[in-house]
């Protein structure tokens, strides 16, 4: 019956077919349900990946299935230079979810077009050219993007990237005081780093930042790609801290799995003209459809409420296991990040022979970003296997 190839000639095939930015497991997903994935052999394994942070409400959630079949049957594309339903009632839904002021949206595609958006709205709304960011700061890998980004290894080969861009230690708010200038456009930050090692900022950091910026003509551009969406036990991970940014990014877990990034603005991005911006796909009622799906579980399900109860109980647990293998546990919600005194992708390739799908975040730390509906009997398993693993 099956007439496609399977396992290794699958794995063969995208080896062959694929440029080679990636470095793949061998291992060929085929199915998803809750915080439970399955190979192409029928083996279950427990996700603690979610797509790298996208699964928020878990695999092919129900709500949001349904949400694309019945758009996919009405309508899927549909250009910004038209109105739309789904796009209108997305945008409104938003606007009432986020803070105050922060009420106008530019929809793309992705993360990293979010953050490209983020960095042409705070030029066009200052006349400045200038960006902060952080050290270990990642905000994706497209020209603008990858100049925000810190890690050397994504930005070297690429030079020259954007000029006038600055990374100062992350939480070091006197580092920010020095950088800071009347050159400035912007400070991009995330509120926990993500792929930078699972960091969780100082709050004091992040309002210091918010304050630099009003009192120095820069917009404050909070990227919330990772932390958005329920992960780190709130909504959206400003509130742990207050935060009114000026423009606030989202992608990952926004539309269930379906791309889309956002760029939420405040009061103070100002400027934009027709033109200055614009994207065929962005907005599309497809994306939009399993966005206002997304929206409506994250609230009926109380997601953010379990990433906090879950996340605290799994920190717990990972911060009493007995291994002199690890360096220190952190994280906020279910973001957890397991620092170890050596390299993690050997303990990433035992977790998943143990079945647990675990991300790296830098060469030492292992990295959980499980469905927010993970039960409690499979974060047991998942903390039985990393003490296995790190024994
Ligand atoms: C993943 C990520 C991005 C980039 O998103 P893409 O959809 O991969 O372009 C940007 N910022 C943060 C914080 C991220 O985690």
């Amino acid at each position: 019956m099956n007439t496609l190839p399977l396992g290794d000639e699958l794995q063969a095939l995208e080896g062959r077919y694929s440029v080679g930015v990636y470095a793949k497991r061998p291992l060929t997903i085929v199915r998803g349900a809750g915080a439970t994935l399955w190979d192409d052999r029928g083996r279950a394994y427990i996700d603690c990946a979610a797509g790298q942070g996208v699964a928020n409400l878990g695999h092919c959630h129900p709500r949001v299935v349904a949400a694309i079949q019945e758009q996919a049957a009405r309508l899927i594309t549909c250009q910004e230079a038209f109105h739309n339903d789904q796009r209108a009632r997305l945008l409104s839904e938003l606007a009432a979810l986020l803070p105050a002021g922060l009420e106008r949206f530019f929809l793309c595609n992705s993360g990293a077009e979010a953050v490209e958006a983020g960095l042409k709205f705070a030029r066009a709304s200052t006349g400045r050219s200038g960006i902060v960011a952080a050290m270990r700061g990642f905000h994706g890998r497209t020209f603008g993007a990858l100049s925000a980004t810190w890690e050397a290894h994504y930005r070297e080969p690429f030079q020259p990237l954007l000029p006038d861009v600055r990374h100062v230690p992350y939480n070091n708010l006197e580092a920010l005081e020095a950088a800071v200038d009347h050159t400035t456009a912007a400070v991009v930050l995330e509120v926990v780093q993500g792929e930078g090692g699972v960091r969780p900022a100082q709050g004091a950091f992040l309002v210091g930042a918010q304050r630099l910026c009003r009192e120095r003509g820069a917009l404050l551009i909070i990227d919330e790609v990772q932390t958005g969406c329920g992960r780190t036990g709130r909504l959206w991970a400003i509130e742990h801290h207050g935060l009114e940014p000026d423009i606030l990014l989202l992608g990952k877990a926004i539309a269930g799995g379906v791309p889309m990034g956002i760029a939420a603005c405040g009061p103070r991005v100002q400027g934009l003209q027709p033109g200055h911006h614009g994207s065929t796909f962005g907005g599309n009622p497809l994306a939009c459809a399993a966005a206002r799906a997304t929206l409506q579980v994250l609230r009926d399900e109380r997601l953010a409420e379990q990433a906090a109860a879950k996340g605290a109980w799994l920190l717990e647990q990972l911060q009493t296991l007995p291994s002199r293998r690890i360096r220190e546990v952190r994280g906020l919600g279910l973001m957890v990040g397991i620092e170890l005194r050596e390299r993690a992708q050997p303990f990433l390739a035992a977790l998943q022979e143990r079945g647990v799908i675990a991300l790296p975040a830098g060469p030492t730390v292992i990295r959980l970003l499980p469905p927010l509906v993970i039960s409690r009997e499979q974060l047991a398993l998942v903390v039985a296997a990393l003490r296995e693993v790190l024994a």
